[in-house]
């Protein structure tokens, strides 16, 4: 079983062993201490959030520092920018449905759209490389819409890109060979069921959670290995990746640090299910410190399987049905 690439990935940009947790949790909160001090100094809301307060000694300090809500993101995203509108490369808004709620807005410099790409580039390989033949169900029109950016990603590795969203993807999976299929869950369900026994080497399935039905019932269509990925607006996409083990999703823990929490905030220990909140590390347009998700998860800091620390997402559900 070959390990997540995301460890190799991490020591060749940061020069960190992920098998050193320490190194990883030292790096963390290094990141972590900047951040603050970084969003703060630019943004009123973080300004207004953390006032004078002392920068996190340990990550248990930061874990008393104050949530931020989604109402937050609806009602004052934009005083939490930390960058001139003129460095705003992508802005993504996200309406939950059925509601008449304002909707969020998520702003990314190019620089964050690139961490974002460099880990999808990389999260990638598990599935596949150079020669391999890959068709995108996600949307992929606007520039750096995600399946755009995923569409970059497996070109960089050396694969050939198709984009389908709409009825063409059936019959492009009937006439020509491919060997990677990405797309949300129902949408690969959708396109499964009109292509059974055309064989697939790998499928990614990402942007709604991946149940263990229909799992199965991908791989008994087309006789190819599923690796889900967890990702969301708010941590710019990419998120967390599944590696040949099949046992959780591996976190990109050099940009995002997970926490699950109760209701007050408090982290909770691995394996309790609550609700998941995420940290921004690296990103600079908009940083999200403590954002609670409104989903529910478990997370796993244990070995995986595939040799790696890199801690894992074992569970994810979504609470909002905006993406
Ligand atoms: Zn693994």
């Amino acid at each position: 079983m070959k390990r997540t690439p995301l460890d190799e990935w991490i020591f060749q940009k940061h020069g960190i062993r992920t098998d050193d947790r320490q190194a990883v949790a030292s790096y963390q909160l290094e990141r972590i201490r900047e951040l603050i001090g970084y969003a703060r100094s630019r943004s009123p809301f973080y300004r207004q959030l953390y006032g004078g307060a002392a920068l996190p000694a340990s990550m248990e300090a930061f874990s008393r520092f104050p949530t931020v809500h989604a109402g937050d993101l609806t009602a004052r995203g934009y005083q939490m920018l930390c960058v001139s509108q003129s460095e705003i490369a992508r802005i993504v808004t996200l309406r939950t449905s059925g509601t008449t709620q304002a909707p969020k807005r998520v702003y990314f410099t190019r620089d964050d759209v690139d961490l974002t790409l460099d880990f999808f580039e990389n999260g990638m390989k598990t599935l596949g490389g150079s020669g391999d033949r890959a068709l995108i169900l996600f949307p992929a029109k606007a520039p750096e819409s995600v399946g755009d950016l995923l569409s970059e990603a497996l070109r960089r590795l050396g694969m050939t890109v198709c984009c389908e969203e709409g009825d063409g993807a059936v019959r492009r999976l009937l006439c020509e060979p491919v060997d990677i299929v990405c797309g949300s869950a129902s949408r690969l369900l959708g396109v499964a069921s009109g292509t059974r026994g055309v064989p697939i080497r790998a499928v990614l399935s990402s942007s709604e959670p991946l149940s263990e039905d229909g799992r199965a019932a991908l791989q008994s269509a087309w006789r190819c290995r599923v690796f889900d990925h967890f990702g969301m607006t708010e941590t710019g996409y990419g998120g967390a990746v599944e590696c040949e083990a099949h046992e959780g999703m591996h976190i990109r823990e050099n940009d995002l640090y997970f926490e699950v929490i109760d209701g007050d905030g408090r982290r909770l220990p691995d394996g309790t299910p609550g609700e998941l909140a995420v940290t921004t590390l690296t990103r600079r347009g908009m940083p999200l410190i403590r954002y609670r998700t409104g989903d529910r998860a478990v997370l796993s800091g244990e070995d995986c399987p595939c040799g790696s620390r890199l801690r894992r997402i074992l569970k994810v559900e979504r609470m909002t049905p905006c993406r």
